[in-house]
């Protein structure tokens, strides 16, 4: 059996935060704003794993009014999904993700970008892809507002 999940996050772009990306620290005049490290893209896979499987979203499973997840590295939240997902008898068949990013440029990021996600879901390279567009100046994401992220998610029955 296979299930296919959806995850979508925003995060607003705001001074004096760190921008992480796929567990990448970008070198950039702004970073995400939220509870954890705001890394959007992990965040979209992470909700695109527990959709998969009908077991809601991570607002539910690591609430922000948590203290244990301020500042969390999203990295090590996903290795926890991971474990759920495998306690439900699935593993990850493959991800696709695309980050909208008006700048900075993060072309010469994806590659470590698929490495971190693959390192923390256990899977090959090959089976992790990560896109990156724009909006074309367009919307909150044109204007530097925020970054969006979108993943979708096969899970295959381990059995
Ligand atoms: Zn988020």
């Amino acid at each position: 059996m296979i299930r296919i999940g959806h995850g979508y996050d925003v995060h607003r772009l705001t001074e004096e935060r760190r921008l992480i990306l796929g567990g990448v620290e970008i070198p950039y005049e702004k970073g995400l704003l939220g509870h954890s490290d705001a890394d959007v893209l992990i965040h979209a896979v992470m909700d695109s794993m527990l959709g998969a499987l009908a077991l809601g979203d991570i607002g539910k499973l690591f609430p922000d009014s948590d203290i244990r997840y301020k500042n969390a590295d999203s990295l090590e939240l996903l290795k926890i999904v991971v474990e759920i997902i495998a306690e439900n008898g699935f593993g990850v068949g493959n991800i696709d993700c695309t980050v909208i990013c008006q700048s900075p440029k993060l072309a010469p990021h994806i590659e470590k970008m698929r490495k971190n996600i693959s390192a923390a879901t256990g899977c090959d390279i090959s089976q992790i892809s990560v896109k990156a567009t724009t909006e074309e100046g367009l919307g909150f994401t044109g204007t530097g507002e925020g970054i969006v992220a979108h993943a979708v998610c096969i899970l295959a029955d381990k059995n």
